[in-house]
Formats: C-alpha cells, structure tokens, sequence
C-alpha cells in the first residue's frame, strides 16, 4: 500500500510537498519491513493536529501584513509533541508536517519520551525589524496558544529562530497563563532557564555521528559543510577541533573552499561582521552546487530539505553524508548514493543531538534543576551512541540502510506505543 495524505493545493508540487512525499515514502517503507497493517499505516502517516493561522503585522510605516503561520502535532503516543519553529518565506503546511513526522521518529529512535510537532511562518525575518518580529512572533504564539504547553507541545529554535524568539515565546505563554512557565519551549536562554551546552547540541551531536561513522582518526579528514547557521557553523568548528579539515563552506551568500583546510574560527568571526561567508579573505570563492560535489571524505548538509537529488546525486563524491539538516536527501538520491556505496548518516540520527539536548532541558525546567555541561555532553554521548549502534547493528543485520533502519526504529516503537495503548473509544 503507498500512503497518500490529502493536499490542499494538489497542483502545485512545492518543495514542501516534496518533503512531505520524502518522509511518506520512507514511512511506508519502514513499515513494509515491519508489516504493519493498512489502518496503522495511515494512523501514522496523518498528523494528529495540524493548524493554519494567519498572523497580523503591524510595520514600521504603519502598513499591516498578514502572514501564514502553522503549528502541525504529528504524533503524541510517546509524549507531549516537542519540534521546531521556522521562520523561512518558503515553508507551507506540507513542508511543517514533514519535519513533524521526521521528529516523530527522531524521538523514538533515540528514546527520548515525546511525539513530533513542527511550526513554521512563512516570512523571511530578515526582512523584519527586531520590532516586528517580536510582534509577530508574539502574535503567532497567541495564534497557537491552546496547543503549546510543557505537558502538551514545546517548540525550539529552527530555521530562522533562535534563543530570543524562544524568549518571546516562553514571554507570551508565561503572561498568558499568569505564571512563569520555563518548560513551554527549549532552547531559551540561560537567564530564563536554558541549559548549558543546548547551543551547540545538534552540532556537537552530528561531530559524535561523524565520528562514530569514520570509525577511524578524524586528523585530516575532510569535510565541506553546507549551511552556515546555528547548526553549520558549530559543525564545522567541532569537526575542525577534532582535527578534521574542513575545507569548503556555504551559506545563502556564497560559498567559499580552501583545499589547506579553512580556519573556522575566523570565518565564524567573518560571518558574524559581514552577514555571511562570503568574500572570507583566506579562501577561493565556489558555486554552492559545487561544494556539495567536491571529493571530500564527509559532506555535511546543514541548510535545508531537497538539496541531494538524482539530478546531482550522480556526482556526488564524498565518502560519507552526514545530515545535520532534516530531508537533505531524495529518495531517489538515497538510491543512487546507496548504489555508489556512500555511507549516508539519516538526519533523524545525526540531528538528533538538538532535542536530546533540549529534552534534558526540558526534564531540569520540570525539575526546577541544572545539570553542569559535562553532565548534559555525557547524557547526550550515552543517547546518541546507544541510537547508533542500535541503528548499525540493524542495518548490518537485514541489510538495510542507516536510513531504513532508524526508521524502522522509529516508527517500529511508535507503532507498537499505538498497539499498547489501543484506540480510544
Ligand atoms: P539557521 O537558520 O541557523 O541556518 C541555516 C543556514 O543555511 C544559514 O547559514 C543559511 O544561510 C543557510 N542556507 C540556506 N539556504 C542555503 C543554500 N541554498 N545553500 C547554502 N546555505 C544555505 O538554521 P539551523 O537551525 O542551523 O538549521 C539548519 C538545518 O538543521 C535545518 O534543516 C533544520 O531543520 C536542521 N536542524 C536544526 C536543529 C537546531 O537545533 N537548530 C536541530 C535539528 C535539525
């Protein structure tokens, strides 16, 4: 049986549908190998909630915007729903129920107690200034406020967010409900409750996949890196700290490659005055199609879905692919990389490293408590290690990929959640 979903626009195959056919196809995959019947299978390939808003604002001049905002609950069998909130002019429903059912998996895989969610608002913040985003961040919490709640739904920074949107929210839910509620979302800051090492999770967390995968000394091997944001950026100085050269990166303002190995750090500074990586004075500019082409021992996409696909898959020439954004990788891509025997490290592993990180978080908020760094890295180290070796032993077992079988993971513990639990009425 192949699963379908109901679109709202079946003409227009937005890269957000294409995400949404991606996560549906490696659904229905997983649960071939697990023989679950028709009823489960579409239990699990439809989100439990999922709400549209449109969220007023008011700029500078004075003119109104109205924008579309959406908070999807893809799965609360294990938990509360737990997933990101985007902020990119290019996401839709499609794109937000995607990345919730993949957090669905992610949180099973590596056994933390929470479903999937996924928010998103279709702007580019950029565009926005600091007033009005806070405005519309506010705005859009209000919006989607009787979902939200530490026992309910609990978003985190994505795409286009960061630690003061999650203070902004955890500000509008708190006011709301008369009380200081730090547990709402993960990923604020320490001075409302953050917890120490959450900034550099998901990073710190694809460098442990990384080099569990290499499975060798990383000294010298190298690394281009797509995307030079939250995740990006930190990704490369870790793997670079771990005495990996990393030669090329990208981000929305170019690229740039130095086959000697780029001085991350600098570049992080040169980021963080300029705007972006480009024009970084110790490196040759580069195509972004071109980076993820180089031949390099790791290729790291960290930007956005959809970017491997069977136009370039073919040419392709690192050894190994390590997801620190969500869908990076077609299915069809995943065929061809499969065929060439590159090792592809499936972003439900390798990204998983940020809501390990904001679940422990989440349990110090609860707690009213605070571990110290070392203690949230070893917990973190012991989740994601113990979810790798669960996932190659499986793969090397039935000869499946490392992406067929976290998602047999995954999806094998929330189908069985379904079954224990049993349907209501
Ligand atoms: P971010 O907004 O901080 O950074 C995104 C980066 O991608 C920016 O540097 C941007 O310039 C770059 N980018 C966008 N389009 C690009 C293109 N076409 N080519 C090259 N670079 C491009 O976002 P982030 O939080 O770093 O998230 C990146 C990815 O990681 C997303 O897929 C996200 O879902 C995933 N992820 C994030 C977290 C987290 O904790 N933030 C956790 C798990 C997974």
């Amino acid at each position: 049986m192949s699963i379908m979903v109901p679109s709202t626009t079946p003409a227009l195959i937005t890269p957000g549908r294409q995400a949404l056919d991606s996560a549906l196809h490696q659904l229905d995959q997983a649960a071939g190998h697990l023989g679950l019947d028709d009823g489960l299978r579409t239990m699990l390939a439809t989100p439990r909630r999922s709400l549209t808003v449109s969220v007023p604002v008011r700029r500078e001049d004075g003119r109104l915007d109205v924008v579309q905002g959406f908070r999807v609950q893809h799965n609360v069998s294990r938990g509360p729903a737990k997933g990101g909130l985007r902020f990119h002019p290019g996401t839709d429903i499609h794109e937000v129920t995607a990345l919730a059912m993949w957090m669905t998996w992610k949180c099973a895989l590596v056994g933390i107690p929470y479903g999937g969610a996924k928010g998103g608002v279709a702007i580019d913040p950029a565009g926005l200034t600091t007033r009005e985003l806070e405005r519309m961040t506010r705005r859009y919490v209000n919006e989607i406020l009787p979902l939200i709640g530490p026992e309910k739904d609990i978003p985190a920074p994505d795409v286009g967010t960061d630690e003061q949107t999650m203070a902004w929210v955890m500000d509008t839910y708190s006011v709301n409900a008369g009380y200081s509620v730090p547990g709402v979302v993960t990923g604020k800051p320490m001075t409302l409750g953050g917890s120490l090492g959450r900034n550099g999770a998901t990073s710190r967390g694809v460098q442990i996949a990384t080099l569990a995968a290499l499975g060798r000394s990383p000294e010298g091997v190298t690394v281009a890196v797509q995307g030079f944001g939250k995740v990006g950026a930190l990704a490369a100085q870790y793997l670079s700290d771990a005495g990996c050269k990393v030669v090329a990166v990208s981000d929305v303002t170019g690229a740039v490659h130095h086959a000697g190995g780029l001085d991350v750090a600098r570049l992080r500074g040169h980021a963080a005055q300029t705007g972006g990586v480009r024009g970084f004075p110790q490196a040759d500019a580069l195509s972004h199609d071109d980076l993820l082409e180089l031949d390099v021992d790791v290729l790291v996409p960290a930007a956005l879905e959809g970017v491997i696909t069977e136009a370039n898959a073919p040419r392709i020439r690192a050894r190994m692919i390590v997801e620190g954004a969500n869908g990076p990788t077609t299915p069809e891509a995943d065929e061809i990389l499969a065929a060439n025997g590159t090792l592809v490290v499936p972003d439900i592993l390798a990204n998983s490293g940020g809501v390990i990180v904001s679940y422990l978080e989440w349990v110090q908020n609860m707690q009213a408590y605070s571990w110290s760094s070392g203690e949230v890295e070893l917990k973190l180290r012991d989740l994601m290690l113990g979810a790798f070796s669960e996932v190659t032993s499986l793969a090397a077992e039935r000869g499946l990929t490392l992406r067929q079988a976290a998602h047999v993971i995954g999806v094998g513990r929330v189908a069985e959640a379904h079954q224990m639990r049993g349907l209501y009425p």
